[in-house]
């Protein structure tokens, strides 16, 4: 019988898959890994996203642990998106943090954690793609702003706040004043 099939479920080739075989299993040994790979699909949230497809670089280093391996690091790219208040199109760059442990198959951390809390090895091979988007998307903001102190729209006639003079004000007119003037304006 089989003991782990595990290994076969990744495939190396894929751009977040990294092959750890270079990497010596003696704690403390590093390995820089740098690779600029394509943003994948639904990388961000609703109003900020990474475009599919755009560079995204990985520029890590691999440390191994006693119980497995543990990845850190940088994950930097581009972001575009719209004002949370004005609708305004965003395009920003991110620079992020990452720091993740992948546990060895069968070692004490794998058998004592779960997949959530620490990354599980599969053979030789990390799957990055869950830590990188974890650490991209935690970064960003719910409701992306175009600048911080972005004015927003006028909510009763959608004209952005900039292009507004400062005493801008939709004062409900008391209707039978309205009918008065235009008794005046067809009077005249
Ligand atoms: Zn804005
Ligand atoms: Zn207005």
């Amino acid at each position: 019988m089989p003991k782990s099939s595990a290994q076969s479920h990744l495939d190396p080739r894929l751009p977040m898959v990294v092959d750890t075989t270079k990497l010596p299993r003696q704690p403390g040994a590093t390995r820089a890994l740098k690779r600029v790979i394509p943003a994948p699909e639904d990388l961000g949230l609703e109003l900020i996203k990474v475009p599919e497809g755009s560079d995204v670089e990985l520029d890590l280093v691999l440390t191994s642990v006693s119980e497995g391996v543990y990845v850190s690091g940088r994950v930097r790219g581009s972001l575009t998106g719209e004002c949370g208040r004005c609708l305004n199109e965003i395009s920003e760059s991110f620079d992020v943090p990452i720091a993740e442990l992948f546990a060895y198959a069968d070692s004490t951390t794998e058998e004592t954690t779960d997949e959530d809390e620490v990354g599980r090895m599969q053979g030789d091979l990390i799957d990055l793609e869950p830590a990188v988007r974890d650490a991209v998307v935690l970064a960003l903001p719910t409701t992306p702003l175009c600048r911080p102190d972005c004015p927003g729209l006028c909510p009763e006639c959608g004209v952005h706040f900039d292009d507004l003079p400062a005493d801008h004000s939709h004062e409900e007119v008391d209707p039978r004043w309205a009918a008065l003037r235009n008794l005046t304006e067809t009077e005249e």
